[in-house]
């Protein structure tokens, strides 16, 4: 028998951005918020003076623990799933603050183009252009009206950055100016400003400047120190929701955060949620916490796990198309870009920041023209530097052996000797690709698994060719001696390392037949449920993710506080 704890207005599962976002957002307004993070407590000090490549970014200490839980994967429903058993294509976050605390910072918006994907494309192209299995729609908000969440988001992360020329319209600028320009970043500025692109800086979570937000948190510059992305940030730099939106929800007095606390199931009863079920990971206990709203925020996989074990919401079945729990999965296709080797210039390649580099917008979106192209949507393409470090860091010409003796000297020589641009191109959805349960799998507590089916399309492979070849001509420009670009996407490896940028499962959308929230991130099947993350992004963009799941988690703040007064669907 379950403990009972007393009711509260609001529990939350998971406190990473999206969960620290909503804590901060309710509280503030006097609601009182349970935060159940199945992870442990963090904090800036944890940090302080351990550039441990090995603890941090080989071993992952701030990762999920995936002998507890992780996810099974397979190419397509002809093939058995099997578990992912060690970290490659994406590294999920736990413990307070989530992945947020070891993302890289680089913060963007998407663009008009994204949010009526499916209106633009045929209103342009015609329907022909869009494949017969691609299942883009339109997501149920535009731009202009996600616009003022997305400054809110920025405002309070205090990004630092410069108007993107190739960009939706903004209704204020960057609070804080753009990073500083290394070397190289000017030689991508120059290069491309040659080939007639349009530069900018990469939007910042890393402080070009100390900031103090309208929450009246204030944090300090970042020092450069490239022990960044897949770290947690000694300095308080990095904006992520430890330093950010869960000290102002605490502050209120209205937050009870509980960590160790694995939330397993939304409890329900006539339609309606009434709180959650969590194992206390630290004594086993079982303990009820009943709830007036339900708020999952405990990322793509987890959001979708956590419904279909509780069965809620109608399950995406691929064979007949019908339900949404699952359904447009879609990823980021990074691979398409191109390594420069110059054989007498040397770079600083191992100072950096995560969200340090300059990026054009010229083939993103619907900012080129697509007609003799077979593909929809593109990527930025952009040189960034994160950080050379001793252990991952070895680049080596194309034909090198990958060990022995060539391999150093060709990983010493070029350390400092090559620069990359890289592409983040978008990820369309498919009805083929999705998530459900695996029948077969289960986590620590025997819940079963989510069972991942994707895999590379046509779409991508020559999305990813196109972006290689235009990063190859920005490198040319650049003064390569020598470059080496992507040729063959080939199919999906789970196994190499390529984003964390995971979406849809729960998607959003105007229509209750074809999505699974409304555009408050509201559930249609049950009134009193939000889902917040990326699991609500129909498609990805050609983008990373964060920016979007910011804004998005301030609109359902807003939309909770406004069920809260009345209930109901939100309108
Ligand atoms: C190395 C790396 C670099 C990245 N860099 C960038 C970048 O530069 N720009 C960008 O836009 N994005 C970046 N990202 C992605 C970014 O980190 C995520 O988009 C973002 O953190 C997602 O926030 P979230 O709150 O939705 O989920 P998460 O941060 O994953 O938080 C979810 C939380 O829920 C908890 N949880 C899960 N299940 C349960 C449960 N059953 N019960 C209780 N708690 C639970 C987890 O422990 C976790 O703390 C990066 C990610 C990684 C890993
Ligand atoms: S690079 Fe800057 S923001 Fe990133 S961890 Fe170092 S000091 Fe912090």
């Amino acid at each position: 028998m379950a403990k009972k704890m007393p009711k509260t207005d609001v529990v939350i599962v998971g406190v990473g951005w999206g969960g620290g976002i909503i804590a901060s957002e309710l509280t503030k307004k006097g609601l009182n918020v349970v935060g159940l993070e199945k992870g442990q407590e963090r904090n800036t000090e944890d940090y302080y003076m351990v550039h441990d490549e090995l603890r941090y970014a080989i071993r992952g200490e701030l990762f999920q623990d995936l002998s507890q839980d992780t996810l099974t994967f397979r190419s397509n429903d002809g093939m058995r799933a099997l578990p992912m058993r060690q970290y490659g294509s994406f590294l999920l976050g736990s413990g307070l603050g989530g992945a947020g605390v070891h993302w890289n910072g680089q913060t963007y918006r998407f663009l008009p183009y994204d949010f009526e994907i499916r209106s633009q494309t045929i209103d342009r192209y015609g329907k022909d252009k869009i494949p017969e299995d691609m299942r883009i729609q339109d997501w149920g908000i535009t731009y202009d009206e996600l616009e003022p969440y997305y400054d809110q988001f920025e405002k309070m992360a205090g990004i630092s950055g410069e108007e993107n020329p190739l960009g939706g319209k903004r209704s204020d600028k960057y609070p804080t100016p753009p990073m500083l320009h290394s070397p190289q970043m000017k030689m991508f500025k120059k290069a491309t400003e040659k080939l007639n692109y349009h530069p900018y800086t990469v939007p910042s979570a890393n402080l070009s400047e100390p900031y103090e937000n309208p929450d009246g948190i204030s944090r300090a510059a970042c020092e450069y120190c490239a022990f960044c992305e897949r770290f947690g940030c000694e300095y308080g730099a990095k904006a992520d929701p430890v330093v950010t939106v869960i000290p102002v929800a605490k502050e209120t007095g209205n937050f009870d955060l509980r960590t160790h606390s694995w939330v397993r199931r939304v409890l329900h009863k006539d339609g309606k949620a009434t709180g959650v079920l969590y194992t206390d990971v630290t004594t086993g206990e079982e303990v009820e916490q009943p709830a007036d709203v339900v708020v999952l925020t405990s990322y793509v996989f987890n959001n979708v796990k956590l419904l279909l074990n509780s069965d809620i919401g109608r399950p995406y079945d691929p064979s007949t198309e019908k339900g949404v729990i699952g359904k447009n999965y879609a990823y980021q296709i990074i691979k398409g870009s191109a390594t420069g080797y110059f054989e007498d210039k040397k770079f600083n390649n191992f100072a950096g920041a995560g969200a340090l580099g300059m990026v054009i917008d010229d083939f993103n979106g619907d900012n080129f023209d697509h007609s003799d192209v077979d593909f929809i949507h593109g990527g930025y393409l952009s040189l960034t530097q994160t950080g050379n470090r001793p252990i991952q860091t070895n680049p080596i010409p194309a034909g090198t052996p990958t060990w022995g003796k060539e391999f150093k000297e060709n990983s010493l020589r070029y350390i400092n000797q090559t620069l990359s641009i890289g592409a983040m191109g978008a990820s369309m959805p498919y009805k083929q690709h999705y998530l459900d349960l695996d029948p077969m799998y289960k986590d620590t507590f025997g819940d079963p698994l989510i069972r991942m089916t994707y895999d590379f399309r046509e779409q991508d492979q020559e999305l990813a060719k196109f972006t290689a070849t235009k990063a190859k001509e920005i490198m040319e420009e650049m003064g390569a001696d020598h470059i080496d670009a992507m040729e063959e996407l080939g199919p999906y490896d789970i196994r190499t390392y390529q984003s964390t940028h995971n979406t849809g499962g729960v998607i959003m959308g105007a229509d209750s037949d074809t999505s699974a929230v409304n555009n408050y991130l509201q559930m249609w099947d049950m009134e009193n449920v939000f889902v917040v993350g990326a699991s609500a992004f129909p498609h990805n963009s050609g983008y990373n993710p964060t920016g979007t799941v910011g804004a998005l988690a301030y609109r359902a703040a807003e939309g909770i506080l406004k069920y809260n007064k009345d209930a109901g669907m939100l309108a």
